[in-house]
């Protein structure tokens, strides 16, 4: 909520309809929701479908249903065509194609044809998250050398990150500092089965929709190194971003789809749209009690608290109490 932003505020919910929201997604969409509207801002819907084999049309469409019961609204997007549809990313393919171009022209990203076994016995992954650094294996290789391998297989694209760290102010969490090319490395953009990487995808729309705030879950956080990057690399101002807590239970677990009562499809069986706006906002830390509320009322409730909560202005992690789901 920075006053040298350019008016008016644009912010987006861009989820991706792998299967049914869970509250984790409700409360980065009511965040995002809440923060434009404080603003007086404009609040876009973008569908995240990249993902063939996860992502449907069915689904896309209850998560718009989810949403609109629960009364976040949004002013662009699926049902409500703008300026800059389509709201799919399925549907625009070519946008990223020209992005990659812009970005071959400048030597910025390279044919990789290393197989995930070749990349595992080589790197080390980080610290229990999974995730692989790439060591730079393709980058060197000469014109004749990716022809030769282009042979035999197809390559991915890879964005050639600057070793330099990226650092911005978060608006919940405060200043951020991340090495992208130490963390990820050299970042993949198209993935060899030819479907564009979320990073490239994020990016390329964010900048192309005009979208000057991005509110979305922690886990997402050392990704902003390599959208900002991208962003200077395709030269477009990135936007601000704000990172909220990730939902955990009493052992500290990420909740999981397991976790059945905090599906969005349960929920809305068990309480009214208000009744559950103020469980949530009283579970994120803005209002003192989970009574019900509705969001015309929240958003004053959230202005107050967003200007006048110390930052970071989360807990790392926001414990989800057992009976959360429990009237
Ligand atoms: N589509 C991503 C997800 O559902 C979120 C992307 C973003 O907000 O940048 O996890």
């Amino acid at each position: 909520m920075s006053t040298s932003q350019p008016t008016p505020v644009r912010g987006r919910f861009a989820p991706s309809p792998s299967g049914r929201m869970h509250l984790g997604n409700l409360c980065c969409a009511l965040l995002a929701w809440l923060s434009v509207r404080s603003q007086n801002g404009e609040m876009l819907l973008r569908i995240e479908d990249l993902d063939p084999d996860r992502c449907t049309r069915e689904k896309a469409e209850l998560l718009m249903d989810d949403l609109t019961w629960l009364g976040l609204t949004w002013d662009e997007g699926p049902g409500h065509e703008r300026t800059h549809a389509p709201y799919c990313q399925s549907a625009r393919r070519e946008l990223y194609e020209s992005a990659l171009s812009e970005l071959r022209a400048k030597n910025d990203v390279y044919p990789c044809f290393c197989t995930r076994a070749e990349l595992h016995a080589v790197s080390a992954p980080h610290a229990g998250d999974g995730t692989f650094r790439y060591p730079g294996l393709c980058r060197n290789l000469t014109p004749a050398e990716a022809e030769e391998k282009s042979r035999t297989r197809r390559p991915s694209l890879r964005f050639c990150a600057p070793d330099k760290s990226v650092t911005f102010e978060d608006l919940y969490c405060g200043p951020q500092n991340i090495n992208v090319q130490s963390t990820f490395g050299d970042f993949i953009v198209r993935r060899s089965d030819g479907v564009h990487a979320y990073q490239l995808a994020v990016t390329v729309d964010d900048a192309l929709m005009g979208v000057t705030e991005v509110v979305r879950g922690r886990d997402l956080l050392p990704s902003t190194g390599c959208q900002i990057q991208l962003f200077h690399a395709l030269g477009h101002t990135p936007p601000h971003y704000g990172h909220i807590p990730l939902l955990v239970n009493r052992d500290g677990r990420r909740l999981s789809k397991r976790e059945r009562d905090l599906d969005i499809g349960v929920l809305r069986t068990r309480f009214t749209p208000e009744q559950l706006l103020g469980r949530m906002a009283n579970l994120l830390g803005f209002l003192d009690r989970p009574e019900k509320i509705t969001l015309t009322e929240l958003i004053p409730v959230y202005k107050a608290w967003y200007e006048t909560a110390d930052t970071p202005k989360f807990p790392k992690n926001c414990v989800v109490p057992d009976n959360f789901a429990i009237k």
